[in-house]
């Protein structure tokens, strides 16, 4: 079983999606258009949930 090796990484809840690199996580991935659009759609919803501020 040499090529099952515990491996600790970074995850992205938004995505879904595992990395072991952290660069590639932290600014490939954040930067994608992919993660972004995502981070986009949590941002709305949150804004949803709070009380409105603009009075
Ligand atoms: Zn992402």
């Amino acid at each position: 079983m040499d090529y099952v090796v515990p491996k600790t990484g970074f995850y992205c809840k938004l995505c879904s999606l595992f990395y072991t690199n952290e660069d590639v996580a932290k600014i490939t991935h954040c930067s994608s258009l992919a993660h972004y659009q995502k981070f986009k759609k949590v941002l709305n919803k949150m804004a949803k949930h709070l009380p409105k501020t603009d009075l």
